[in-house]
């Protein structure tokens, strides 16, 4: 339902918590945050409000200056801590807006080929893909694309991977999602709202957009897998 993404300087999940806090508005039943630390993927779900993933984050802290956090309106599969989003793997953790129209045939291709599901969403199909490539030895950016171009249905989507502290890789095709530009520091999110505090520099992604996103800036592609030009725009002060 809501999605954030952070790669930058400052420690990432409580940039992540507030701006979650933001997406609320949008109703949700469960919510969570993977971050990388020193290369290593981690991650915090729970069930329910917000204040219940506050709790275990004060027993549990989450450190690392990049990370994805989401909170998820259930389509598929009951709103409980172990449904909730980020999915994936020890190489790769996903956070997903929409539905995954084909995931039951992809998740028989995936199961056939030796991937071990853990979740009853639609959504763990889209990690358990990437993480498939990865294991044969495509980059992240290769292992998305690859992901991309088997889904159907409505996405925003942001990722990050094992090894690759520093970057976040985002995509959309039926959902909104933007880019936000700070200092040193850039930012995802399913609308601006959500980054509004943090920057008012913002590009929005075309429908099948893909991004790559670094502390640097953000290189932006299209379905074809076509690096594209995306505008930055100044939003409006929020009163
Ligand atoms: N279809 C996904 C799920 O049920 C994502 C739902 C959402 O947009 O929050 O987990």
């Amino acid at each position: 339902c809501g999605i954030v993404g952070v790669v930058g300087s400052n420690q990432a999940t409580p940039v992540i918590f507030d701006a979650l806090r933001r997406l609320e508005y949008r109703g949700y039943d469960s919510a969570g945050i993977a971050t990388l630390e020193h290369g290593l993927v981690e991650r915090r779900r729970a069930a329910g409000k917000l204040d219940h993933l506050a709790t275990l984050l004060a027993r549990m802290p989450l450190p690392g200056v990049t990370g994805i956090g989401h909170t998820r309106w259930a389509t598929h599969g009951a709103p409980t801590e172990n449904n909730a989003h980020p999915h994936g793997t020890e190489r790769v953790s996903v956070v997903h807006n929409g539905i995954i129209e084909n995931f039951e045939e992809l998740r028989r291709e995936l199961e056939e080929a030796g991937q071990v599901f853990s979740t009853e969403t639609d959504s763990e199909t889209i990690a358990q893909l990437v993480d498939y490539h990865l294991q044969r030895g495509l980059s992240p950016r290769e292992a998305a694309h690859a992901c991309l171009k088997r889904l159907e249905g409505a996405y925003a989507l942001a990722m990050i991977f094992a090894g690759h502290d520093g970057m976040v890789i985002g995509a959309r095709h039926g959902a909104p999602l933007v880019v936000g530009f700070g200092d040193n520091e850039m930012f995802l999110g399913s609308d601006s709202l959500a980054l509004a505090p943090l920057t008012r520099r913002i590009a929005y992604l075309d429908d099948g957009d893909w991004a790559v996103i670094t502390r640097e800036g953000a290189t932006f592609f299209d379905m074809a897998g076509n690096q594209v030009d995306r505008p930055i725009k100044v939003t409006a002060l929020i009163a």
